[in-house]
């Protein structure tokens, strides 16, 4: 599946560098035909497939400009069901007119909907990698929450604290500096152990 920082560099960048893109100073008739969004139907491309290019006898990297001629579309005639009907669609579609509109820098939302003010919550929903939300999150993140103290439950709860028996695995030997038990877990640092047993009993 595509994220959307993929579909970004994909369909947007085109796989180059993001400061290598150049404004071509054709503004908005630099839009490509098959690719770019600028049809209500979506791109064309999505819609009529990779074999349109060759039905209709347009370039896959053709600029709408270069399909738009003196006012009207130039389009080779074909039977095609299908190109009949999205050269309707087309047609029926009326295209700004750059020389009386100028251009303006619309926002991408969530669903294919552009608008004029920048969110950066929903750039930030639409750039970051979604992940499951764990059972345990409420443990670790929740208002008024003590940083440090959250980061050592989190290290706890994915067993990634540097107790004796980790640490171990790296050359040094440390057991249970409470009770004196050479494997010095988490469950047995947490739990297991009779000074942390005589803390619980305290705290419950
Ligand atoms: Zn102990």
């Amino acid at each position: 599946m595509l994220s959307s920082a993929d579909w970004v560099r994909k369909h947007l960048v085109r796989q180059e560098s993001f400061w290598d893109i150049r404004d071509t100073g054709l503004g908005s008739w630099a839009v490509r035909f098959w690719t770019d969004l600028w049809h209500p139907l979506g791109r064309l491309i999505e819609v009529v497939g990779e074999i349109g290019t060759q039905k209709l006898g347009i370039a896959r990297t053709a600029l709408v400009c270069e399909v738009w001629n003196e006012g009207c579309w130039a389009f080779r005639r074909c039977r095609d069901s299908q190109m009949r009907s999205l050269i309707q669609a087309i047609e029926n579609f009326a295209l700004p007119d750059d020389r009386t509109g100028p251009d303006v820098i619309l926002w991408k939302r969530q669903t294919n909907e552009f608008g004029k003010v920048f969110s950066t919550a929903e750039a930030w929903q639409m750039i970051h990698l979604q992940y499951p939300t764990f059972s345990w999150s409420k443990v670790i993140g929740f208002p008024l929450g003590v940083p440090r103290f959250a980061f050592i439950s989190w290290l706890a709860i994915r067993n990634r604290l540097s107790t004796g028996d980790r640490m171990r695995a790296w050359g040094q030997v440390q057991g249970c500096l409470f009770c004196g038990e050479p494997n010095e877990s988490r469950d047995h640092l947490f739990f297991a152990c009779p000074y942390t047993y005589t803390l619980w009993l305290e705290v419950v």
